[in-house]
């Protein structure tokens, strides 16, 4: 085997339209470049090339593919460059041959480091052209296959390898048939007990089998009942049945430590039809002859598989209590569950051309993606594993609705994929009749019951945010908050903001951040600043990814105005002087009067302290307080505020200005005032000789702490020249 005969027999049966001439100008091209080499079992070389090329014509894979598998090692193997190649056989199957030969020299190292450099470097391959992975996989497929000329210790590492990067490969490329190929034979060489064991125990299995038929004979006996209750049904069927392969048993027994009466499918049956009603038909006539086991049945064709794999599954008892899964699907998912990513080639016509193919490898972006913020290695290899390996859990709702979720999904999770609203109503959940902690992962097959409260104040955490695993609750939790707590949002956001200043190492004064931070609202197209930190604090705006740019901005700012001014600027928020508002154990500080609450004098307040925008000050009714109550840590930042009634001020302030006579001079004074919210006591003006003029204000204080910002603040008006200031303590 491995003659150029060979290629044109399968290309002959492929139906499909190869450059016969380019595929022999390839052969002969590799036969020379590898002439006088021999693999380890003692074949010429070009033996393995060859059979990696049928293995991608029966992949259906295009010419250039073929040709490229064809030279796949002359690079790597001999002195030709892929100048040669390009100019022999084109660009296309140049920069295939090139792709899988940089895959090939990184070596071999158990290394994790390596590993992952290896898999990053494919991921790369694949995300440039993803033929390129299929030929690799082609490659790795045929030297598995003879990997028995091999020394143990290659072996070994081999069937690691392929275990840890190419078998999770195909699987994610939906390449099912080579994926299980790949397990089967890397499991022999890795754990022969266990290999062993398996065999034994599907002997077993096929002994206890009360219709004392061998395997063989049973999957045909079964075949055919379910063949004569659906060919008057349903047009064009076709029926095949298999036994189990040994790496599904393995995954089961060995890895996930299922008992072995736990293998319901080590038979499985498979009937394609052609539409998708056809199947769901055929699934009804198949649990009318035989007796459908309870919580088996899983329904991948309105919900895929992340690697597109579309089909229905059920496990029933057949004759003699045996235990088989049935498979149901149309043509078009039986190809795209049998060559995955592949079929794209093999079936073109049948797939949606390029749009699904960029769909199918969009993971892979988003793996390379989340590799460039992620810097340690040991987070990428688990990243990869995980993402490779995604598979799905399922689990029941009360009423046998069936919902599949990624692995590792949690029971909120499981609420918001029902709906938003019964995860943010959730406040615990009964698994199988059991009263189970929400944050607990699912299993499979669970039933799972969510209790929710009618109480409109109840809403998720905020740590749920990093125990969810699907990007689907994470989005529901982020956008209730978006809503609900737009205060907490402003606080949080404005923390995340300040502390990424601080890890760029921007430093700001109070004033100068502020007056930037406006700067960037405009930039960004934030109405308000408040709009601005909510949007961080909900994580609606990535901060960390837009820091640099805010770095740049900054920059480029720095010479401006706002940062060279080194004068305070005012004060938004309102000074607690003679606001008439006392808060308990505070003397001094900041308040605020957010919008939420339209307060009316003596009307029942509190006071909730921000951070950053000293106190808010609420209505006690007011729902962006109340769920801050149910939150534990969040209590203590409650403080008790009331109306002063008595208005008692201990001090007496008399402020003398001297001023340029201008007609709108008392106005600005007057307003500086009023921006503290003191209440003018007496005013009184007097005009100096030569356009000048004194102006004595009034007021009552609490205290004189708050009296040198106002000072600096009248400083500010152009045209007063200077501030006197006189208090009298009057209580
Ligand atoms: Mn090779």
């Amino acid at each position: 085997m491995g003659d150029i005969k060979d290629l044109f027999e399968a290309i002959k049966n492929s139906n499909k339209v190869y450059d016969i001439e380019l595929i022999k100008k390839a052969y002969e091209f590799a036969k020379k470049s590898h002439s006088g080499q021999f693999r380890l079992s003692g074949e010429p070389y070009i033996t393995h090339p060859v059979q990696v090329a049928l293995i991608l014509i029966d992949f259906g894979m295009d010419n250039n593919s073929v040709v490229a598998g064809l030279l796949h090692d002359v690079v790597e193997d001999t002195i030709v460059s892929k100048k040669i190649i390009a100019a022999n056989f084109g660009e296309d199957v140049a920069l295939l041959v090139d792709g899988v030969t940089k895959l090939g020299s990184v070596p071999l190292s158990t290394k994790r480091e390596r590993q992952a450099e290896n898999i990053r470097k494919m991921l790369l391959a694949m995300s440039k052209d993803v033929r390129v992975i299929i030929i690799k996989l082609a490659d790795r497929l045929h030297n598995m296959r003879t990997a028995k000329g091999w020394p143990p210790q290659k072996r070994r590492n081999k069937s690691l390898e392929t275990m840890e990067i190419y078998a999770p490969i195909a699987q994610r490329l939906g390449m099912r048939l080579i994926k299980e190929e790949l397990e089967d034979i890397a499991i022999f060489y890795l754990d022969p007990i266990a290999y062993e064991e398996i065999t034994q125990m599907l002997r077993e299995k096929e002994k206890a089998n009360a219709t004392s038929l061998k395997s063989e004979s049973y999957i045909k006996y079964v075949e055919n009942m379910a063949f004569n209750r659906i060919k008057h049904m349903v047009k064009d069927v076709k029926i095949s049945g298999r036994l189990k392969s040994h790496c599904g048993i393995y995954f089961k027994v060995y890895v996930n430590g299922k008992d072995w009466d736990e293998v319901f499918d080590i038979y499985a049956i498979r009937i394609i039809v052609n539409t998708v009603a056809e199947c769901y038909f055929v699934l009804g006539a198949m649990h009318d002859i035989f007796t459908p086991l309870a919580n088996r049945f899983k329904d991948y064709i309105s919900t895929p598989k992340p690697n597109m794999y579309q089909s229905l599954h059920t496990t029933v008892i057949g004759p003699g209590g045996v235990s088989f899964e049935i498979q149901i699907r149309t043509k078009d998912m039986h190809y795209t569950a049998e060559y995955g990513i592949a079929a794209h080639w093999k079936y073109k016509q049948k797939v949606n051309g390029k749009a699904s193919l960029e769909d199918k490898l969009s993971w892979i972006r988003r793996i390379i993606e989340t590799q460039k913020e992620s810097e340690s290695t040991e987070d990428f290899v688990q990243l990869i594993k995980n993402g490779l390996g995604s598979e799905e859990v399922f689990a029941f709702t009360p009423n046998g609705e069936l919902k599949s979720l990624p692995l590792g999904s949690t029971i909120i999770d499981f609420a918001y994929s029902i709906h938003s609203e019964v995860g943010n109503k959730m406040i615990g959940a009964k698994v199988d009749g059991k009263i189970t902690q929400i944050e607990s992962k699912i299993e499979m097959n669970q039933v799972i019951e969510i209790i929710t409260t009618k109480s409109s104040a109840h809403g998720p955490s905020r740590r749920w945010l990093n125990i969810v695993k699907t990007s689907e609750a994470r989005n529901k939790i982020r956008a209730w908050f978006k809503k609900e707590r737009r205060e907490e949002n402003i606080e949080q956001g404005f923390e995340e903001l300040k502390r990424e200043f601080v890890r760029n190492g921007l430093q700001l004064t109070k004033s100068q951040f502020k007056r930037f931070i406006k700067l960037v609202c405009e930039k960004y197209n934030y109405s308000n600043v408040d709009d601005f930190y909510a949007a961080i604090g909900y994580s609606g705006l990535n901060i960390s990814k837009i820091m640099p740019a805010i770095k740049n901005f900054y920059n480029s700012c720095e010479k401006q105005e706002f940062i060279e001014s080194k004068k305070d600027s005012v004060c938004e928020e309102v000074p607690n002087v003679g606001s008439g508002i006392i808060i308990d154990g505070v003397d001094r500080c900041l308040i605020n009067f957010p919008k939420c609450c339209k307060l009316k004098k003596n009307e029942q307040i509190v006071g909730f302290i921000t951070r950053g925008h000293g106190i808010s000050i609420h209505c006690v009714e007011c729902k962006n307080v109340f769920p801050v109550k149910d939150n534990l840590d969040k209590l203590d930042r409650l403080v008790s505020v009331y109306w002063n009634k008595k208005n008692i001020y201990k001090y007496l302030i008399f402020f003398t200005i001297l001023a340029n006579q201008k007609s709108d001079i008392i106005s600005l004074v007057t307003s500086k005032f009023s921006e503290f919210k003191l209440h003018i006591n007496n005013l009184k003006a007097d005009f100096l000789q030569g356009n000048k003029l004194t102006i004595t204000v009034s007021v009552y204080m609490l205290h004189l702490r708050q009296i040198g910002l106002i000072v600096r603040n009248l400083n500010k008006i152009q045209d007063v020249t200077s501030v006197e200031v006189f208090s009298k303590q009057v209580s």
